[in-house]
């Protein structure tokens, strides 16, 4: 059923290469790989891969320069694979429009959970008109939110930052992103007002908000929604 699924891969390093491709072929994928930005660049124009992997230290660019070249022109998934660990190079790659990050080393389990995540974002922009998880369900278009089956109120900013969260489900958003989405670009930087409402919201829906099982927090990068159960 992956039989027709592509990826592209670009990274340099050899070993990391061939465990990634094996990981990949073994789960049915079809997998192309770019030992440069520029050849991943020019292979991501030509073969129009459905998900793309990105090492960011690469020989020829920076993996950050890679993605902004790729995101003037295509909305291709692009799931950052790096051994870069700080909060920053995170925030860096998610803002110039990366869907997710993946520091390595990683497992095969994991990358196939993030490969999975990245194509269905896809699909739950077109079609998907409600989100569930547990006992929580959100209805974009009735803008109804519903915990164990008794409606949840929320106020508008909660609600606008709940279903922003639930339409990207099981990807970091960053700080930033969501403070430009929701209060606009010329909000101060302080997310302060972000972290109060977030507050709020958890307090309404999880059974244990030091503990969410709804909105997970990426310490120092954002936050990230739990998986939408429907396909
Ligand atoms: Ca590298």
């Amino acid at each position: 059923m992956n039989a027709k699924i592509r990826i592209l891969l670009i990274e340099d390093d050899r070993s990391i290469c061939s465990f990634i491709t094996t990981t990949l072929c073994n789960n049915g994928y079809l997998v192309t790989t770019a030992a440069s930005g520029t050849e991943g660049i020019s292979l991501a124009a030509s073969n129009r891969p459905d998900v793309i992997l990105l090492d960011l230290g690469l020989p020829d660019m920076d993996g950050c320069e890679v993605i902004q070249k790729l995101r003037s022109w295509t909305g291709i998934p692009i799931i950052v694979i790096s051994a870069r660990t700080t909060e920053q190079d995170k925030v860096t790659a998610l803002d110039l429009g990366a869907d997710d990050y993946l520091t390595k080393p990683f497992g095969p389990a994991e990358l196939m959970a993030r490969i999975r995540t990245g194509l269905r974002h896809q699909h739950n922009l077109a079609s998907g008109r409600v989100y569930k998880a547990l006992g929580l369900t959100l209805d974009f278009e009735k803008r109804l939110v519903t915990l164990d089956g008794r409606e949840v109120h929320l106020t508008q900013i909660e609600y606008q930052l709940l279903s922003l969260l639930a339409e990207n489900s099981g990807r970091v958003l960053t700080y930033t992103y969501i403070m430009n989405s929701i209060w606009g670009p010329y909000m101060d930087s302080n997310n302060q007002i972000l972290r109060v409402n977030m507050a709020n919201i958890r307090r309404k829906l999880e059974k244990n908000p030091a503990l969410p099982q709804y909105v997970y927090t990426e310490i120092g990068v954002g936050y990230r929604m739990r998986e939408n159960e429907l396909r």
